[in-house]
């Protein structure tokens, strides 16, 4: 076929190179691989079935046109500060840059021009001296929320706005090996995603871009193995969904949206933070292929909630004789959704520091009502481990003093929550691996982990590959 660019995975990192690459060098020839289903076929049917029932070969959440963007809240977040690591490679003012550059793409394709979390400096400064009391940062994050409904109807714009460009986009494929010969990339190993034993096929082109977000984390990573590409273990985040009335959560909602804080609670000191905050929104559950349920949270424009949630994380390096923080993180997640019988676990706050589980009929008691009905009432405390449910729980103490009423009896933690992106590859400032034409982006490099910093990230490999394709 003549490709010029293969890209593997079609979330925001892998869309935004398509497009910025175009933009500039329109007669480039673009194959964009997907396992999933394009962007208006995308359908979770637990409005229908009230349950979760592990759809096969994926979840619609995570996988198809936009990747896990889909379905997510649709926060932007316009701060270096937030959403991964890159700025430490590409410096921080030039990240900067590129944010106000990606953030007008997503106007141009319907995003709200309102901007939250910066329009009342008064109430700003007053929740940032309650956090330095409590011994926590308050992090500075302008958020530009699309909402669900909005992500879904710009994701939706891209993909024709890349298909009439003349973009391809193979839909249901599989990428399962890139093809490497004497140090460089030569082209990438596909199959039917729906069949198991379908034929592969290669493809081959001298410049491909592996972008497969957390979904492909785990394939990358033995990708790198096989094919000796640098990498190294990185961090992996464990913690819990919080879930609390909007009224406890309001004055931070309303000035806010979302409150970026960053603690290092005694005894450990390990990082710990807030991260994804959905007032008015729903707690959500999402499925890795490998049978594990986790949770999650988001939250439509207009469609609201008496709650809000967010997640609580507690970060974690290893070093020696252990050093693999996905296998950790799988084992922890693995142990929760065994004694949840598969599903997500959930437990009171007042019943982890009383030493009990929670039992379903205690949860129809209380003011807050789970927004994820199908969660199992029990104990989470027999799952987690002693480091890290001690961080969530020192942590959610300090969080009391800027939002009084987080630690109630009757707040809701869910779990797990895990984040894989543990693996990090090394990759120049040109985002090129050890592997000669072969580039790694967004969460599943390890680099990115939010939806601003992984389009950014494309965005910037489209202008780099203009000027180097077809030119070496
Ligand atoms: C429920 C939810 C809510 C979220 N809310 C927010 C939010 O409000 N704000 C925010 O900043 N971030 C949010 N996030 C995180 C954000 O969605 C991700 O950081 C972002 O989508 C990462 O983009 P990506 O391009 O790296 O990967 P992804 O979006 O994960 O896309 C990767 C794509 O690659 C495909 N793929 C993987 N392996 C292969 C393969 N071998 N062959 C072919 N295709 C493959 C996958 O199917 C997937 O479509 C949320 C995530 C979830 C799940």
């Amino acid at each position: 076929m003549g490709y010029d660019l293969i890209i593997v995975g079609a979330g925001p990192s892998g869309i935004f190179t398509a497009y910025e690459l175009n933009r500039i060098n329109p007669e480039k020839k673009i194959l964009l691989i997907e396992q999933g289903k394009p962007m208006e076929k995308r359908r979770c049917p637990k409005d229908r079935t009230k349950e979760c029932i592990n759809c096969r070969p994926f979840c619609d959440i995570t996988t198809g046109f936009s990747g896990a963007g889909a379905f997510s809240d649709g926060k932007l977040s316009l701060s270096p500060e937030v959403g991964g690591d890159l700025p430490e490679l590409i410096g921080f003012e030039y990240a900067r840059e590129l944010i106000e550059y990606t953030d007008k793409i997503y106007i141009e394709f319907g995003a709200d021009l309102r901007v939250e979390g910066v329009e009342d400096d008064q109430e700003i400064k007053e929740i940032r001296r309650k956090a330095i009391e409590a011994g926590l940062k308050l992090v500075d994050c302008p958020i530009r929320h699309l909402g669900t409904e909005r992500a879904q109807y710009i994701y939706g714009e891209i993909e024709k706005y890349l298909i009439d460009r003349g973009i391809e986009i193979r839909f249901n494929t599989k990428a399962v090996d890139i093809i490497v010969e004497d140090g460089k990339v030569a082209g990438v190993v596909l199959t039917d995603a729906r069949k198991r034993s379908a034929v592969e096929e290669s493809i081959h082109c001298d410049t491909v871009v592996v972008s497969a977000g957390r979904k492909g984390a785990d394939w990358l990573k033995n990708l790198c193995v096989k094919h000796n590409i640098s990498h190294k273990a990185g961090t992996v985040d464990i913690g819990v969904r919080v879930e609390v009335r909007n009224e406890v959560m309001e004055r931070v909602n309303n000035v806010l949206y979302e409150s970026k804080l960053i603690g290092y609670p005694l005894p450990f000191r390990d990082k710990v933070r807030t991260f994804c905050q959905n007032p008015g929104g729903f707690v959500s559950q999402e499925n890795y292929d490998n049978n594990l349920a986790v949770v999650n949270g988001h939250s439509y424009k207009n469609r609201k909630t008496n709650n809000t949630n967010l997640a609580i994380l507690s970060s974690h390096n290893f070093s020696y004789p252990f050093n693999e923080p996905i296998k950790y993180g799988t084992k922890v997640a693995e142990l929760m959704n065994m004694l949840g019988d598969g599903k997500i676990l959930v437990q009171r706050y007042g019943d982890i520091l009383d030493g009990k589980r929670t039992w379903q009929k205690e949860l129809s008691r209380s003011n807050v009502v789970p927004t994820l009905p199908d969660a199992v009432a029990g104990d989470l405390t027999s799952a987690m481990p002693y480091r890290a449910m001690t961080n969530i729980l020192n942590f959610i103490e300090a969080l009391n003093t800027v939002v009084p009423g987080f630690a109630g009896t009757e707040t809701l933690l869910y779990g797990p929550e895990v984040k894989f992106y543990s693996n990090k590859v090394e990759i120049s400032k040109e985002f090129e691996t050890s592997v000669k034409g072969l580039y790694s982006l967004g969460d599943a490099s390890g680099w990115t982990r939010g939806l601003m910093m992984a389009s950014l990230m494309g965005v910037r490999m489209g202008q780099i590959l203009a000027g180097s394709i077809g030119k070496a």
